[in-house]
């Protein structure tokens, strides 16, 4: 698989609302720390979080994982689909519908691209209660392209009845 000759710090927002999603979370902590190339590096906090999009479905788990990396992205992006998949997540329903497995990339280094298959940072962060603070857990000192430091961007956002889950 292609190879980055540097270390790159990746950031992967993780969710779950099917078939037991702290099961799930788990299960993917663990296939993301056995991604060739990769060291994870540490995870947050799970939390529990109201759904986006369609709301007739389960509260979901969230947590984000911190990655360090040699693989390049469309590389890592084809590792993190195979996980969905091996869990059990289909793309046959209607947009942000429910779902065993939800891996995306939030932040890839100091990149900043966008083409058919990836768009990175995620365009989903500033706006995103699920993601801005499991981020701020893992790293207070992030600074994301385009957009700022994650202390300044995690206090603006509505916290929207997001929980922080005790283990
Ligand atoms: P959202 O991306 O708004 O959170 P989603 O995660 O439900 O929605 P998916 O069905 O998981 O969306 O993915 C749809 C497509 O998004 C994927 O096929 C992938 O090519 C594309 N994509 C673009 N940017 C990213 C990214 N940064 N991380 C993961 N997938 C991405
Ligand atoms: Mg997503
Ligand atoms: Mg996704």
């Amino acid at each position: 698989m292609m190879r980055n000759q540097f270390i790159t710090d990746a950031y992967i927002g993780i969710g779950s609302n099917l078939q037991n999603p702290f099961f799930q979370v788990a299960g993917a902590m663990e296939q993301l720390a056995l991604i060739e190339h990769s060291e994870l590096h540490s995870f947050s906090s799970l939390y529990s979080s109201r759904p986006m999009g369609p709301p007739d479905q389960p509260p979901y788990v969230n947590a984000v994982a911190w990655l360090k990396t040699r693989l390049a992205v469309h590389p890592l992006l084809l590792k993190l689909q195979a996980i969905e998949n091996e869990q059990g997540r289909t793309r046959d329903g209607e947009r942000w519908g429910p779902r065993t497995l939800d891996l995306d990339i939030l932040v890839y280094g100091n990149y900043s691209l966008k083409n058919q298959v990836l768009t990175v940072p995620h365009p989903g962060i500033k706006s995103r209660e699920f993601v801005l603070y499991p981020l701020h857990e893992v790293n207070k000192n992030l600074m994301i392209p385009n957009l700022g430091a994650i202390h300044r961007l995690q206090p603006r956002c509505y916290a929207n009845g997001l929980t922080r889950l005790s283990l």
